[in-house]
């Protein structure tokens, strides 16, 4: 172990959007698993907007002196990655830790993440073993996982898994990075050199639903296609070359054939030439549907707003404190 893998600080970062049922056991927990690492540790809750109790069960756990626990509030809700990029914005650990409020992800684990970060990775990513979801989900991550490991070449079963360990530099690379569609996983796996994956257990979500609607699962898997990659793109004009080229073929083909079979051929051939032009009129479609993702983001991103907003930052001095007295 070399001087620089030494792990002084662990974060905790936590992204929560409308969980006051799973809160309190969530802070107890966590808490519990934390107070058995070597190190120091802080533990940062990020509200994403939330309109539930959620934001005063966070701001009371940061106002006890004994916890350390940092809550940020956010105006309103940017999303579960936005929420997390804030959230490392406060984060002063050497190791930085992301995982879920819904409990899906065992806080119990922690300890074994730092343990397995201070062998010298730089990301420890997380397998879920037995996953607790919707077979719809879980056949969308399949392919997904497949896609990104074909785009990037990169061998990690599970890129879902949020609960997660990066190193400082890896969170540092991330924070200067000023797209707006991210997808942290990936993100870090771009800058990591060193990464390694563990099987976690994963449980089933106990209380509320998942906060990601059907429209909003949609809109990250082309947050990760686009964080990724833009071979779409170029795959659009490969596939518009291929129909471009053998729809000419084709016509020289019938043009030919009406040449040497006579015109009562030829009005059987309309229906040909429909099913030509719908097949050209689809591809149209696809091709415009893409290049709007890749503009719209274009878009968003060079009207370089900020991608959240931090209102207020509770229990920073505390934590600062508890730490000195240490
Ligand atoms: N989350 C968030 N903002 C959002 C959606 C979700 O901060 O807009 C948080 C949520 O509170 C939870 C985590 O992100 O801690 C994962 O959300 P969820 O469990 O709904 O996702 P799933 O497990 O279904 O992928
Ligand atoms: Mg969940």
């Amino acid at each position: 172990m070399s001087h620089d893998d030494v792990i002084k600080k662990v974060s905790l970062v936590v992204p929560v959007f409308n969980e006051q049922e799973s809160l309190p056991l969530f802070i107890g927990r966590i808490t519990a698993s934390c107070k058995q690492l070597s190190q120091p540790y802080e533990i940062i809750l990020v509200d994403d907007g939330s309109s539930d109790r959620s934001p005063d069960l966070l701001t009371q756990a940061a106002e006890q002196p004994e916890n350390c626990i940092i809550t940020v509030l956010l105006n309103r809700n940017y999303g579960q990655h936005s929420a997390i990029m804030a959230g490392f914005t406060q984060a002063s650990g050497d190791l930085i830790i992301t995982l879920d409020a819904d409990l899906q992800n065992p806080p119990e684990e922690i300890p074994r993440l730092v343990s397995i970060a201070e062998l010298g990775y730089d990301v420890v990513g997380t397998l879920r073993a037995n996953r607790q979801d919707s077979w719809f989900r879980k056949s969308a991550s399949r392919l997904i996982n497949l896609m990104i490991h074909r785009a990037t070449g990169q061998v990690m079963g599970d890129y879902g898994c949020m609960l997660r360990a990066y190193r400082r530099h890896i969170v540092q690379a991330m924070l200067n990075c000023h797209e707006r569609s991210t997808f942290i996983p990936i993100l870090a796996n771009s800058f990591a050199r060193r990464t390694t994956e563990i099987e976690v257990s994963h449980a089933e979500r106990k209380f509320g639903d998942s906060k990601y609607s059907l429209m909003q699962l949609i809109n990250l898997m082309y947050d990760l296609v686009t964080c990724v990659t833009t071979t779409p793109l170029r795959l659009l004009s490969v596939l518009g070359s291929v129909i471009a080229v053998s729809g000419f073929v084709l016509a020289v083909v019938l043009i030919i054939l009406r040449l040497v079979l006579g015109p009562e051929w030829a009005a059987d051939g309309v229906f040909t030439l429909f099913a030509v032009l719908f097949t050209f009129i689809g591809a149209q479609f696809v091709g415009i549907g893409l290049l709007g993702e890749y503009i719209g983001r274009i878009y968003n991103d060079v009207r370089a707003r900020p991608r959240y907003f931090v209102q207020k930052v509770i229990g920073a001095e505390q934590v600062q404190r508890n730490q000195e007295e240490e």
